[in-house]
């Protein structure tokens, strides 16, 4: 038996979810939160709560508790078994057509090929807006735009101006934006997982935003109607290999239960696999994947089996969110502008230095104008050696931590001037 977490982060500060591909000073973000990112984030603060060495750490980081990718709220990922009309301009006629549901030619509902109805095979462009429609590439789709451009300067501390040619640009999603995804595991696994608040999001060797996170339990997201085929989709790369351990693109195959009655699949992902290994902290090389939004029809499956296939989902490195399934309850729609929310920033990072006192602000200040090589494992544990470091409290440390995480390197100077000045 497996239990299901809804996980919902609230952006607490500008977030930007590092793709590995950052360029000498602009750093892009990616367009959703990868499984391995939330996972090493959860990692990175249970690290900081029990220390190294917690007896369930690698059962619970490196086992069979699933981490799901998150997706910002009025995003959805594009399934690849539409057809979207790619200069539209008759808007009495529909922009997308799911031939998972329908036929895109005719309109009869089911999906089979050639349709009994028109004749015509729902692979075949339909015309939309009297051109050729074109197939949806599981990419994340927004209703709005959800990132914006930062730029922020070095500051040379002697004269208090910009120091020349050292502008920093990253591409963030703001403050109060809202991601949710899930976490699926053995309970007494995922138990552990619901004490976070506060965790720190962002990717490798980028800058870490502070996220307010509310874990709860939720029933398996198993279909309305129980009985008769069923629609799943990927939301994430799929890395499949075939029974002697090469690279495949077998997505059929990978449903052992149930039969495929229809599959629209087969895009490879542009990127995405590569990741950050918790246990060995070391870079893990990119794998061959199937791109997201892949839309299969199963029949023949019971309630039973398709459980443990959203449970499980397919392919390799199912722990980091690949392969991840989800149940496709209707024709694709393209994601509705989000509703602007009301959203409580905690009062912490309203006062950015909180309960620290002056002698303790001046002590950050001159640690950090000593330029420093940032290195995880080192950086923190040298910053608490410290005298003044000893002698904080877990609620200080852990906002001093949270504070440098959440600061860019060409930041800290600008930083270190702000905490001498309050
Ligand atoms: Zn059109
Ligand atoms: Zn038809």
């Amino acid at each position: 038996m497996t239990t299901w977490l809804k996980v919902t982060a609230t952006c607490l500060q500008d977030i930007t979810i590092g793709t590995g591909a950052t360029r000498a000073f602009m750093s892009p973000t990616m367009d959703h939160v990868p499984g391995s990112t939330v996972r090493g984030a959860l990692a990175r603060a249970w690290r900081f709560k029990h220390g190294d060495g917690h007896p369930r750490f690698r059962d619970v980081f490196d086992g069979t508790v699933r981490f799901g990718p998150l997706r910002a709220i009025g995003s959805d990922v594009a399934n690849q078994s539409v057809w979207g009309c790619k200069y539209h301009s008759d808007h009495g006629e529909p922009e997308y057509l799911d031939a998972a549901f329908a036929c895109p030619h005719c309109g009869r509902e089911g999906t089979v090929d050639p349709c009994p109805g028109c004749g015509v095979s729902p692979r075949v462009a339909p015309s939309m807006c009297g051109r050729p429609g074109e197939r949806l590439k599981g990419t994340i789709m927004f209703g709005a735009q959800s990132t914006k451009l930062v730029t922020s300067t070095a500051i040379d501390p002697e004269r208090m101006t910009a120091l020349e040619s050292s502008l920093f640009a990253r591409e963030v999603f703001p403050r109060g934006t809202v991601f949710d995804g899930h976490i699926v595991g053995d309970p007494t696994l995922t138990a552990l997982l619901k004490d976070f608040e506060r965790i720190a999001l962002g990717g490798r060797k980028s800058v870490l935003g502070a996220v307010q996170l509310a874990v709860e339990e939720v029933p398996a997201p198993l279909p309305a109607q129980p009985t008769g085929p069923v629609v799943l989709r990927t939301v994430s790369p799929t890395i499949l290999v075939d029974h002697t351990g090469a690279p495949s693109v077998d997505l059929p195959a990978a449903f052992p239960v149930g039969v495929v009655a229809d599959i629209w699949g087969g895009r490879l992902a542009a990127d995405g696999t590569s990741g950050w290994h918790a246990a060995s902290r070391l870079p893990k090389p990119g794998d061959v994947a199937l791109a997201p939004g892949a839309v299969i029809a199963l029949s023949g499956i019971d309630g039973h089996d398709l459980r443990r296939l959203l449970d499980e989902g397919i392919g390799l490195r199912r722990p980091e969110g690949f392969g991840w399934l989800e149940i496709v309850e209707g024709a694709w729609k393209p994601p509705a502008k989000p509703a602007v929310q009301e959203v409580q920033i905690d009062a912490v990072v309203v006062h950015r230095f909180g309960p620290l006192t002056r002698p303790e602000r001046k002590w950050l200040a001159g640690w950090l104008r000593v330029p420093r090589e940032w290195d995880d494992s080192h950086y923190f544990a040298a910053l608490w050696e410290t005298a003044t470091g000893k002698n904080l409290n877990p609620r200080k440390r852990e906002m001093v931590r949270e504070l440098l995480e959440a600061t860019l390197p060409g930041d800290r100077t600008a930083l270190a001037s702000e905490l001498e000045r309050v």
